[in-house]
C-alpha cells in the first residue's frame, strides 16, 4: 500500500521494519528503547547520533543549537514569540494560508503582531513576492511558512530579512530539498512529515537568539534551558527521537537531501503535469509555487469523490481524500512516499478518468 497522508508520520518502510526488529531488544541490552533511561549511554548516543545525522543532512553549523522538543510544532506557534520578542517587541508575518494564521493568532497573544503580506485575496493561490512586503527593519523577527500543508503553496525562494531574524516553519518541507540554514534566525519543524512521529518538534536555533524568552516563558518553552539541558530538562520523547534518527540514518544512505530534491522534484514535476494534462483534474496554486511536498488537486465532478476514494483505496492508494477546510483530494508525498507510489497513483488516476471523464 501507498500512504499518501498528510501525516501524522509517514516512515520509510525500511526504518519501519528496523524499529520493529529492534523493539523488544536493541543491540543485545535486552531492553526496547522505550524502556532506557534517557541518562543512560546507550540513549545518550542515540540522541547525539540523531543530532550528529540531522547537522550533516541540513548542513547545520555549529552557530546554531539544535533542540529535539515536544507539543508538536503548534507549541511552537506561542513558544518563538516568548522567546524573541523580548517584552514589548514586535514581530512581522507573512500569511499565505491556514498555517501562518494559526502562527499568527497565536503571536498576536504576546505582542504587536504585523502580517506584513498575505495571499489571502487569491484564496492562498499564490505567495506574495517579497517587493510588496511592508515589513519592519526593527521587528524582533520575521516568520514565513515556506510550506502550506493544507493549502499545497510552497516557497520557492528565501526571504531577504536584512538584520531582522528568519524564522521558519519548516514542518513539512525540512530534509525534502537542500536549505541554508545560514539564513535563518530560526527553523522549526513538527517530526510527523519528513522527520518522526507526531508529537516532536525539531528547532534549529541561532545561538544569539537564546537567553532572551521573557521571564513568565514556561520552563519547558524556554529554549535557553532546553539548550543547557541538550533537550533533556524534563523526560524527552525518547521513542520519537530515536526513531527520527532512523530516519535521518536511511536519509543519508539514500544520498542525502540532494539525492531527495531529484526525487522529490520528478515525483511532483509528474503528478502536476499529468493534473494540468488532463480536463478530468484540477490544481489550483500557481504553477511557480506549488508545493512539491503536498498536491491538492480537485475532480471534474465532486460527486465522484466518494468513488475515487473507493477505487483508490482497493487499489492500496490510501489517505487521498482532502484537507477537510479544502475538500478534493491531496496527495502528500513526502520522502517516504517512493516514486513507484506516485507512477501508481497516475496510472489509477489516469484510468478513473477515462471511465468516468
Ligand atoms: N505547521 C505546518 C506547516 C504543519 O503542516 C503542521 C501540521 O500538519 C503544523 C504546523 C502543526 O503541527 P503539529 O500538529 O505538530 O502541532
Amino acid at each position: 500500500a501507498y500512504n499518501f497522508c498528510a501525516g501524522p508520520a509517514t516512515l520509510p518502510e525500511p526504518v519501519l521494519r528496523q524499529a520493529r526488529d529492534e523493539m523488544l531488544d536493541w543491540r543485545g541490552t535486552g531492553m526496547s528503547v522505550m524502556e532506557m533511561s534517557h541518562r543512560s549511554d546507550e540513549f545518550v548516543e542515540i540522541a547525539e547520533t540523531a543530532e550528529q545525522d540531522l547537522r550533516e543532512l541540513a548542513g547545520i553549523s555549529d552557530d546554531y543549537t539544535v533542540l529535539f522538543m515536544q507539543g508538536g510544532a503548534s507549541s511552537q506557534f506561542a513558544t518563538i514569540p516568548l522567546n524573541l520578542l523580548g517584552e514589548n517587541g514586535r514581530a512581522d508575518y507573512v500569511n499565505t494560508g491556514i498555517w501562518s494564521e494559526k502562527a499568527i493568532a497565536e503571536a498576536s497573544r504576546y505582542g504587536d503582531i504585523q502580517v506584513a503580506a498575505s495571499s489571502e485575496a487569491s484564496g492562498f493561490t499564490t505567495v506574495p513576492l517579497q517587493e510588496t512586503w511592508n515589513t519592519r527593519p526593527d521587528a524582533a523577527y520575521l516568520h514565513y511558512t515556506p510550506n502550506e500543508t493544507i493549502g499545497g503553496l510552497e516557497y520557492d525562494f528565501i526571504p531577504e530579512s536584512g538584520n531582522v531574524p528568519l524564522v521558519a516553519d519548516m514542518s513539512s518541507t525540512m530534509l525534502s530539498r537542500p536549505l541554508d540554514v545560514s539564513r535563518f534566525g530560526l527553523i522549526y519543524a513538527g517530526a510527523q512529515k519528513n522527520i518522526g512521529p507526531s508529537g516532536l518538534v525539531v528547532v534549529i536555533i541561532r545561538k544569539d537568539l537564546l537567553g532572551k524568552a521573557r521571564s513568565e516563558t514556561p520552563t519547558m518553552m524556554n529554549y535557553q534551558v532546553i539548550a543547557e539541558n541538550g533537550s533533556m530538562y524534563n523526560t524527552p520523547a525518547t521513542y520519537s527521537w530515536y526513531l527520527a534518527g532512523l530516519v535521518f540514518k536511511w536519509l543519508k544512505e539514500q544520498g542525502g537531501v540532494d539525492a531527495m530534491a531529484a526525487v522529490n522534484r520528478r515525483k511532483a514535476t509528474k503528478l502536476y503535469e499529468f493534473i494540468d494534462g488532463n480536463d478530468f483534474y484540477a490544481n489550483p496554486i500557481d504553477p511557480r509555487f506549488r508545493s512539491w511536498m503536498n498536491v491538492p488537486f480537485t475532480l471534474a465532478d465532486d460527486a465522484l469523490n466518494g468513488t475515487f476514494l473507493k477505487g483508490a483505496d482497493e487499489r492500496g492508494l490510501l489517505n487521498l481524500k482532502g484537507h477537510r477546510s479544502v475538500g478534493g483530494m491531496r496527495a502528500s508525498i513526502y520522502n517516504a512516499m517512493p516514486e513507484a507510489g506516485v507512477d501508481a497513483l497516475i496510472d489509477y488516476m489516469a484510468g478513473f478518468a477515462k471511465e468516468h471523464g
